[in-house]
């Protein structure tokens, strides 16, 4: 058994000190005294919290899902599992359906045989190809398709969710069936109309893609999609919080608007951990200065965000308590995506998946399944 001491404990409703976490390839429990024959941690004064969870994140130190590279997803897999994260939907753009085949068989790969240093690929999201082209954002046109569910009901042993635009033709019957055979629809990349809106997550759809990205802005008379996944209380919605995609302002009201429905993403590219440059985004050239990842034309493209980075600023700039802001990334996700069974919380009979982090939220020692995959 092993123990971690000396840490604050982040549990789904707050935080605890002078506390124990014991784990061995599950959680065992919290407990106020350190049992005999313990192999002991000592989390020195950080965080000690669930595993942080990805459920949509392209790339990430050079690599990218879209390259259908298993060497590439072992990069990503390393890499996050760096930032605390112990698990993570590699995310695909719109290519052609061979490209996809191609990135889903990496991934099949990839997890018959993982590294044991890397947080673990949970499955794929596929951002498309079935997105409005009017709302595509930074892919590629000319893969765009109109719905239908074949491809997906062909790869859903590692597909877990796709996004589809509510206003293509199609999308309805597409959603239906999809969420019918466990793939899940995140609606998004869409000009649809409130009532539309509402007819995609009649139809099963769960999840609000990058919510205000991608979608036409709030307007009061015409709530359109985004109104719909701020006040409908069925969808969980994804928000790239990294302070550009969205103004920090509005992290306080979908915060407390969306709640326990609310799920941290990065949506980051190959350029992430990389620095300042040009790099290729689905086929097209993507330039990075800062925290601003544009294409050409100066379509927002992506981000460099790491998923530790958006908790602390749901945290600075959101008015988030910490553990409302770690289930954003753990919990939350986990739930949406039908695994909090297992993952997204440090309780008795689940995954011991756990990251200490520094009181600015870098990660210590990352822990997946019982076992250190990183520690600085
Ligand atoms: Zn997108």
């Amino acid at each position: 058994m092993q123990a971690i001491v000396n840490g604050k404990i982040v549990t789904p409703s707050g935080v605890v000190e002078n506390q124990i976490l014991l784990f061995q390839q599950t959680v065992v429990g919290i407990e106020s005294t350190l049992p005999e024959g313990c192999e002991v941690i000592d989390a020195a004064g950080g965080y000690v919290a669930p595993g942080l969870i990805d459920v949509h994140t392209h790339g990430y130190l050079g690599a990218d899902a879209s390259d259908g590279e298993i060497s590439g997803l072992k990069i990503m897999a390393e890499g996050m599992a760096k930032n605390g994260v112990t698990g993570f939907y590699p995310t695909t753009m719109t290519l052609g359906y061979d490209r996809l085949d191609r990135a889903f068989d990496s991934v099949r790969a990839y997890r018959a045989n993982p590294s044991p240093e890397g947080a673990a690929v949970l499955g794929v999201n596929a951002e498309g190809p079935y997105l409005s082209p009017d709302k595509r954002g930074a892919h590629d046109p000319k893969y765009l398709r109109l719905p239908e569910a074949d491809f997906f009901l062909k790869n859903k042993d590692v597909v877990r969710i796709t996004t589809i635009a509510p206003d293509l033709p199609g999308a309805m019957e597409t959603i239906r069936t999809l969420t019918e055979n466990g793939v899940r629809v995140s609606a998004g990349h869409t000009t649809a109309d409130y009532d539309t809106t509402l007819r995609a997550l009649d139809a099963g759809a769960t999840q609000a893609t990058h919510t205000f990205n991608a979608m036409p802005a709030l307007n009061h008379r015409k709530p359109g999609a985004t109104g719909a996944f701020l006040t409908d209380s069925r969808v969980y919605c994804e928000l790239i919080a990294d302070g550009f995609h969205v103004h920090p302002v509005f992290f306080g009201m979908l915060r407390q608007l969306k709640g326990e429905k609310l799920i941290l993403i990065t949506d980051c590219t190959r350029a992430g951990g990389m620095g300042d440059g040009d790099y290729d985004l689905g086929g097209q050239m993507m330039h990075v200065e800062g925290i601003h990842c544009l294409l050409p034309d100066g379509t927002i493209a992506g981000s460099i965000l790491r998923l530790n980075l958006a908790v602390k600023n749901m945290i600075q700039l959101g008015g988030a308590s910490v553990a409302e802001a770690v289930n954003m990334a753990s919990l939350n996700p986990a739930r949406a995506f039908g695994i909090d069974d297992r993952k997204g919380s440090l309780e008795p009979g689940k995954d011991a998946d756990i990251a200490i982090f520094d009181a600015d939220f870098n990660a210590l020692r990352t822990i997946i399944g019982g076992k250190t995959a990183y520690c600085r």
